[in-house]
């Protein structure tokens, strides 16, 4: 049930983009890039622990990082 509503809160906010989500998206994506689990796929990063795509990922805080990177 936390992966949907993840999935949804990330959706929501890559549409809807806020200030405070968007710094925390930065952050975030500067402990993915090189992290030996992110992938891509169709030009899409994605984690290779959980497979969310990072766009929709690092933009809610249903859930966390898998290996608690952050
Ligand atoms: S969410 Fe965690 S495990 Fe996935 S790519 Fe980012 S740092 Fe790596």
């Amino acid at each position: 049930m936390s992966n949907i509503l993840a999935i949804i809160e990330g959706h929501k906010n890559l549409i809807f983009q806020d200030e405070e989500t968007e710094i925390k998206y930065q952050q975030r994506i500067l402990i993915c890039n090189p992290c030996e689990s992110r992938k891509s796929d169709l030009n899409i990063d994605i984690c290779g622990e959980c497979g969310c795509p990072l766009a929709t990922l690092l933009r809610q805080d249903v859930k966390h990082c898998n290996l608690g990177k952050w």
